[in-house]
């Protein structure tokens, strides 16, 4: 029994690629263009290759993402936009600050991911878009989200700030809506050092207005057609993701073995449920999470073992006090019981199976304590 793991293990990828990181920072710290460099569109090309979408634009930031896809689509003050109350406060809170309005669905409580059966009576005049989150790293009912927006006439922004690689009926995450939005924070499938972002569409008027916006509007240097923002990702950031991309494919394969490994570890384990994985889809585990009771005393247990865990996420974003006027405390009752059992445990592609039997071992004792 060794010394603590680590929740996600950065360190052990860093050692895999750093050759080609340094190689790849050394040349942009050489040619000196540190902002929309050569590396910027190289990485454009290559995340819309991987995707099949037919643009990327990157971005300063996930969040950055959101900000830049909401702003192509004209939202404006008092338009409404359908999205999941159980995610990170950033898929609400970039409608908030444009004056939009986040109007919620309650969540599948198996998958996480939004109830499209909820989504249809939540539509007014005053809709505009809806974004589901691919929480976890699986995609949501995509199908079935696109359909009601066909009917609808509103725009679909997935945030897939934590599925980037995953699979849905055979096409990827990021090439499934209107506008995709992901993220290249260290922790997520596909990380940069810092921070990062990638917005994706094949619509080549919203592709326009992104590229515009990211750069405070202009249409060319000094003519700022529309307003926008500083929003770019800087090239040292793309650098080091196309490192990244080198074993990409090896870490999406990975995340999917250990998932499964996780879920064949754990199946038997009474205490811990198991998040559900529809079969036309598949799970890239940006966090792995189960669903435990006293969960507060499962954790203090782990870490006495050396096994770090985290919530994602310990409440709904309408219990969030910046948020609670947008929907009665007491609605989504399915958001609010993932929010108390919820539990994610060590996940990274260089996750070994001894380290993960070890948390499995620890989290059984825990839970039969
Ligand atoms: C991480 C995350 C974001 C924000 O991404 P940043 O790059 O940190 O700004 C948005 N939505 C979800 C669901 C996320 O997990």
């Amino acid at each position: 029994m060794s010394g603590a793991l680590e929740f996600v293990d950065l360190k052990s990828q860093y050692a895999a690629l750093k050759g080609s990181i340094a190689e790849r920072m050394q040349r942009v710290l050489d040619h000196g263009q540190y902002i929309m460099g050569p590396e910027v569109a190289e990485l454009e090309g290559r995340l819309a290759q991987y995707t099949g979408a037919k643009h990327c634009v990157t971005v300063a930031s996930g969040t950055e993402a959101l900000l830049i896809a909401l702003m192509a689509l004209d939202l404006e003050p008092g338009d409404e936009v359908v999205t999941t109350p159980f995610t990170f406060a950033a898929t609400a809170e970039m409608i908030v600050l444009l004056g939009g309005v986040p109007v919620f669905a309650d969540i599948e409580p198996d998958t996480c991911n939004i109830d499209v059966s909820k989504i249809e009576a939540t539509i007014t005049p005053r809709t505009r878009a809806i974004i589901p989150v691919s929480l976890y790293g699986q995609v949501a009912d995509m199908d079935g989200i696109n359909a009601i927006a066909a009917r609808h006439g509103l725009a679909v922004i997935e945030d897939a700030a934590q599925s980037f690689g995953a699979s849905y009926k055979g096409r990827k995450s990021c090439n499934l809506s209107t506008i995709a939005c992901t993220s290249f924070f260290p922790s997520k499938p596909l990380g940069c050092y810092g921070d990062g972002g990638a917005l994706f569409t094949n619509d080549d008027t919203l592709a326009r207005a992104a590229r515009e916006i990211r750069v405070h509007g202009q249409s060319a240097r000094y003519t700022h057609t529309r307003i926008g923002v500083g929003g770019r990702m800087d090239t040292l950031q793309c650098a080091i993701v196309l490192a990244k991309l080198e074993r990409f494919e090896w870490e999406i394969a990975q995340r999917l073995v250990l998932g499964e490994r996780y879920r064949a570890l754990l199946a038997d384990v009474s205490g811990v449920d198991l998040l559900a994985v529809r079969a036309d889809r598949d799970c890239v585990w940006a966090q792995y999470t189960v669903f435990v009771d006293t969960r507060a005393a499962v954790q203090a247990a782990l870490k006495e073992r050396g096994i770090p865990t985290a919530v994602h996420y310990p409440k709904p974003v309408h219990h969030q006090a910046a948020y609670a006027r947008f929907a009665a405390p007491d609605t989504f009752p399915h958001s609010i019981a993932a929010g108390a059992r919820v539990m994610s445990l060590p996940m990274s592609a260089d996750l070994t199976h001894a380290q993960q039997d070890r948390v499995v071992d620890a989290l059984r004792t825990a839970v039969n304590r």
